[in-house]
């Protein structure tokens, strides 16, 4: 650690926050209070005390900010040249990297998660900001062959002003992932944090303007899903819309997107399968398991929260996970633990209520299965990691997403029957294969329904490879040069010499 990150952890713990942190709107370049002065507390998950507060918006500071979003299209930003808005992205990253300190802890006091995780995070947003930095000036159209009598081109235009909805799971990243690629393609952005964890997305909204953007050109309402998020994606200011969150919210926002025709991109959630077979490597495969459930306490939306193993594996796999997951140390997110919080208190009952109607139901809890406090200070949201077995495919804990540590184990006789568990839920977002016959994976790889699919390393990739889902996981791609895509609409020109 950095002697500045151990003074931020220190002051953390001492105080229950840092200094510093920011607390209002960020519209046209500024820090703004709500129209209506509303405030809301945010509340750190390891202890459940209130450690900060940020403005509560409502639909006048989202006019606000769509109108200095629209404003900016027509300013300087609107005639950059590409490889200038490169120059512009790639000093965010460096800025994002300069203070990678501050932005990991208010990460993990805000969210709940471990602050190694927070650090990646943060890094994950200089990366996606480095990333998108090369591609502005070679996002090019085409040239079409129609015959020596006619020119045909393409041009890719920037959509407009585009709205982005974040959860609390993972916020610096999701956000990145989205304002990135939007601002490469020449986009303008309101952007909306989940309520739960607003800070760093108003923390970016002073970086980039360090870094030489526009008044106007990225905006951050902070407030609630009803009072922010509904106004802002039925707003008729708004030509596109990143929607990342739940099932039940995505159909609300497309619905209210429709009466403007607004585009969209919905990543939604999963209930990801990781297939185990026969012959896998072990070692790898516990790696691998472990990491997709356990990591950020089980709330990704690609978690792998289904093990289909092949009978031959399931016994020497299940003991050696319940070994490993029973010894996890659970804990404040700034301590050195293995598993942090859960983000909310309603999160931890909607954990503990699936939890506890699986072993009515009679399904086997092999480990965990409870909720705790901080062993070392009583406080704080926290479940044990979970692993049930002996549940139907229908069981209610297999076909949803319960977005906490728990990991549900299916056993299949066959390779046939894991393809079919694994596609036997309403989502398809990701899926995992462990074995080592590598054409075996590949051939299981093409029938599997996911948007994405890793073999041998569960969360495989980074921003350069294409992310989002299929059926109730959503539609449209983030990351990777086809996020650009979601940022423009394509022009063709067409002329008769
Ligand atoms: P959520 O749907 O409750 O909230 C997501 C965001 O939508 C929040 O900012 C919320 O304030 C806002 N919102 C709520 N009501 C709204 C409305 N009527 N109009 C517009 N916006 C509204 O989801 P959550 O509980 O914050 O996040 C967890 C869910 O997100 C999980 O289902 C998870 O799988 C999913 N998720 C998906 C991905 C992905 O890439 N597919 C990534 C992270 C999380």
């Amino acid at each position: 650690m950095s002697e500045d990150l151990v003074q931020l952890v220190d002051e953390a713990r001492r105080t229950g926050t840092i200094a510093g942190l920011p607390g209002l709107h960020w519209i046209g370049g500024r820090s703004l209070p709500s129209a209506s002065g509303g405030r809301m507390e945010t509340v750190d998950p390891g202890t459940g005390k209130a450690f900060a507060s940020v403005a509560a918006g409502n639909a006048p500071d989202v006019d606000h900010a769509i109108g200095a979003a629209r404003a900016a299209l027509s300013g300087p930003w609107g005639t950059m040249a590409p490889a200038e808005r490169g120059r512009l992205l790639a000093r965010t990253a460096a800025l994002i990297r300069a203070n990678a300190d501050r932005l990991a802890v208010a990460e993990a006091l805000d969210s709940g998660k471990r602050l190694v995780e927070a650090k990646g995070d943060v890094g994950g947003a200089a990366r996606a900001f480095e990333y998108y930095a090369g591609a502005c000036d070679k996002f090019q159209g085409s040239s079409i062959p129609l015959g020596p009598d006619y020119v045909s081109y393409t041009r890719h235009e920037p959509i407009g002003v585009v709205a982005q909805i974040v959860p609390w799971n993972y916020p610096i990243s999701t956000l990145v992932r989205g304002l990135a690629p939007a601002l490469a393609a020449g986009c303008t952005v309101v952007a909306k944090p989940a309520d739960q964890t607003p800070l760093t997305a108003l923390m970016l909204g002073e970086i980039l303007a360090g870094a030489g953007l526009p008044a106007g050109v990225f905006n951050v309402v902070t407030g609630t899903g009803a009072e922010v998020g509904a106004p802002l994606v039925a707003h008729p200011g708004i030509d596109h819309i990143t929607f990342t969150g739940s099932v039940t919210t995505g159909i609300n926002v497309m619905q209210n997107a429709a009466p403007n025709v607004t585009r969209l991109a919905l990543e939604l959630g999963g209930k990801s399968p990781v297939i185990v077979l026969d012959d896998a490597d072990l070692d790898a495969a516990i790696e691998g398991v472990l990491g997709a459930i356990f990591e950020n306490s089980g709330q990704i939306c690609s978690a792998g929260s289904r093990l289909i193993v092949e009978r031959g594996m399931h016994a020497r796999l299940v003991e050696r996970l319940v070994e490993r997951a029973s010894a996890l140390r659970l804990g404040h997110g700034l301590r050195m633990v293995d598993m942090g919080p859960v983000n909310s208190r309603a999160q931890l009952e909607r954990i503990s209520g699936f939890v506890e109607r699986a072993r009515a139901r009679g399904a086997e809890v092999l480990c965990g299965g409870k909720r705790i406090v901080d062993p070392e200070t009583g406080l704080g949201w926290f479940f044990e990691p979970t692993i049930l077995d002996g549940l139907a495919p229908d069981d209610e804990a297999v076909q949803n997403e319960i977005f906490g540590p728990v990991l549900c184990v299916q056993t299949a006789d066959t390779v046939e029957q894991a393809i079919a568990l694994a596609n036997g839920t309403p989502y398809a977002l990701v899926a995992g294969i462990y074995t080592r016959d590598l054409s075996h994976a590949h051939r299981i790889a093409s029938r599997l329904d996911a948007g994405q699919v890793y073999i041998n390393e569960f969360f495989a990739g980074g921003i350069e490879t294409p992310f989002g889902g299929n059926r109730a996981s959503g539609f449209g791609r983030a990351k990777g040069l086809e996020a650009l895509a979601s940022f423009s609409k394509l022009k063709c020109i067409t002329a008769r010499l």
